[in-house]
């Protein structure tokens, strides 16, 4: 006799997955007004062997959702993309275009959502529900040892997927929690509105990876 399983969502939902009725709703909208766009849960970028994964909260309308690669064609990236290339965790040229050329170098970069939710607020059943996603995103990094969790949200969803409670380990902005074989390291988010009104700084971001840096720098490689 076989015992019935849940069957593995893996780390890539379909382009039409529609779990999260709302958020589909809100993506065929947009299909449906900018045809051009991406529209679409966003996939992973980089290297699913890399050391590294970036997690974000959810695709940007006009940034990710537009151009199909997290943190592109928005403010964030910007940011992000400069910061990676500086601790050299990326290569190229960043342009906010997915045909930019820019590769991510022993990084990748993910959302705790993969759709774009409505005013970058998804609720909190969306953002369980998409968590298999995650889950399913670092049991396919077999060399993973840093996390960095930009904000609150993808902190708490990192560590869940971890199989810890936030309760017990609470988002601390250049704070840093060994989990398992794992680094999690926390920043505020790189959106404009935190950079606008200083919550964060590109120093104090800089500083993050910098401590990512150091911290990859030190530990040995996996064979
Ligand atoms: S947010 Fe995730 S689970 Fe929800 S519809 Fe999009 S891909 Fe599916």
């Amino acid at each position: 006799m076989t015992t019935a399983t849940c069957p593995d969502p893996g780390s890539t939902p379909s382009p039409d997955c529609n779990l999260c009725p709302r958020l589909a709703a809100f993506r065929r909208e947009w299909q449906a007004r900018e045809p051009a766009w991406f529209n679409a849960p966003v996939p992973s970028f980089g290297p699913v062997g890399a050391r590294l994964l970036v997690v974000g909260l959810a695709p940007g309308l006009r940034g990710a959702n537009r151009t199909g690669r997290p943190f592109t064609g928005d403010y964030a990236g910007d940011l992000l993309y400069e910061t990676l290339l500086t601790f050299g965790l990326a290569r190229g040229r960043y342009a906010a275009s997915p045909d930019d050329g820019l590769e991510l170098a022993d990084s990748r970069i993910t959302n705790a959502v993969r759709c774009v939710p409505p005013e970058n607020k998804p609720t909190g059943a969306e953002i369980v529900t998409c968590r298999r996603f995650l889950s399913g995103t670092l049991a396919e990094m077999a060399n993973l040892q840093a996390i960095v969790a930009l904000g609150r949200v993808a902190h708490d969803t990192v560590v869940r997927a971890l199989g810890r409670a936030p309760t017990r380990v609470p988002f601390r902005h250049g704070g840093h929690y060994d989990l398992g074989n794992v680094r999690l390291f926390d920043s505020y988010h790189c959106s404009r509105y935190n950079t606008n009104t200083r919550v964060l700084t590109p120093e104090m971001f800089r500083a993050v990876f910098g401590d990512v840096r150091d911290f990859l720098d030190a530990v040995p490689r996996a064979a």
